[in-house]
């Protein structure tokens, strides 16, 4: 069986990974002159690593990466409002996208890995499955599913970078009037951040001034940061089907998501490991998937609702008064709530596979 993927991202690459592994023939086909990544840093949430251990690629993940254990939630002011201890919670592995995204690269030989390919359509590809893993923009799925709405602006705009350091930080996320900060220490002293803030999408605006009076080190993080990368924050509403004939949308294609969890690519993961045990069974790869994808995605809404989009003074000082009142046993569970995620069973039902 064939499958072409579209898109080198690190849905795509993950969904050629796992569709070999259960013996598919794979071509990658990617539009940029080069496969890559941007310079931010992405957190490998425990989910997210049950996906890569099962594609065999925990062991260089956990090489490239820094497991991180205690941090928490502060206010903009630095108070924490949410402190955790190592308690032995499952951890975040922190890593730059970079070092993901090359894991998975080397992990596909060079001649199944096509760059300087755009693709329209699906019709003129010759394969069994055509995974649509094309980003929230996507092609193909605009061409599946005409009638479904696009992507919209989801009223913020985030910064990313990875800043020099050399610094020991706590891993932490800052919530504060109509903006939210957050810091993904690397073990070797260099620190992925994001900021974001509420505005109107496009807008002229200068990170280094928005968060010049947000707790240490943000201000100073975003000042150093040689390459900033600047994203106005869109969503993909949620679509009636993941599946069309022969075609598969995968990763942001499928769900694109406000970035307030810390879960989109990490649901590529999830998606690409499940595609695979689907082996061809879009229908069961659509069952699984969708109701999952879509559960975080209104998560992170809600996540977004009570913490970016919060701005005034009165509303902010409830939420900081609750969040500070949790005890950290119930603060590890809301945190973990979207992590609790397990590969896929294949059973023999006969002759036929089921997977659940
Ligand atoms: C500000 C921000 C912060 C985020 N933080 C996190 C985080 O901490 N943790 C997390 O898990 N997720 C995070 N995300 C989400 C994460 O970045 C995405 O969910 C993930 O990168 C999606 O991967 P993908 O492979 O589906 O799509 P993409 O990374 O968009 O890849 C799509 C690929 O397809 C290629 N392509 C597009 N069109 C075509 C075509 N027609 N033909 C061929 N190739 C094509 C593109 O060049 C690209 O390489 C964040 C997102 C944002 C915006």
């Amino acid at each position: 069986m064939k499958a072409i993927v579209v898109g080198g991202g690190i849905g795509g690459l993950a969904a050629a990974v796992s569709l070999r592994r259960v013996g598919w023939e794979v071509q990658v086909l990617e539009r940029a002159a080069a496969f890559g990544e941007i310079g931010a840093g992405v957190g490998v949430m425990p989910n997210a690593m049950r996906a890569l251990e099962w594609m065999g690629l925990d062991d260089e993940i956990r090489r490239l990466g820094t497991p991180r254990v205690s941090g928490g939630v502060r206010a903009d002011d630095g108070r924490w409002l949410v402190h955790l201890p190592d308690v032995g919670q499952e951890k975040v592995i922190a890593m730059h996208r970079a070092d993901l995204h090359g894991v998975l690269l080397r992990a596909l030989p060079p001649e199944v890995l096509f760059t300087g390919v755009e693709v329209t359509g699906a019709d003129d590809l010759d394969a069994d499955l055509v995974v649509a893993a094309d980003g929230i923009h996507s092609r193909l799925r605009a061409e599946l599913l005409p009638d479904a709405p696009g992507p919209v602006y989801a009223g913020a705009t985030a910064w990313r970078g990875v800043a020099p350091g050399p610094y020991e930080l706590p891993i932490s996320q800052t919530l504060g009037p109509g903006g939210e900060a957050g810091i993904l220490p690397l073990g070797d002293g260099r620190v992925c951040w994001y900021v974001a803030k509420v505005a109107p999408a496009r807008a002229d605006l200068d990170p280094v001034a928005l968060f010049a009076d947000w707790h240490d080190p943000l201000p100073e993080l975003v000042r150093t940061t040689a390459d900033v990368i600047r994203h106005d924050i869109y969503e993909l509403p949620l679509l009636p089907t993941f599946v069309k004939g022969r075609v598969a949308l995968l990763g942001d294609a499928a769900h694109a998501m406000t970035p307030y969890l810390g879960q989109g690519a990490c649901m590529a993961l999830e998606d690409a490991v499940t595609l695979a045990l689907c082996n061809g069974d879009l229908a069961r790869y659509d069952a699984l998937r969708r109701p999952r994808t879509q559960s975080v995605w209104k998560g992170s809404k809600r996540a977004g609702r009570l913490g970016i989009e919060m701005r005034s003074p009165i509303a902010l000082a409830l939420r900081n008064f609750a969040l500070r009142a949790v005890p950290p046993s119930l603060a590890i569970q809301g945190m973990t709530r979207f992590s609790a995620w397990e590969v896929p069973q294949v059973h023999s039902n006969g002759s036929n596979p089921v997977v659940n």
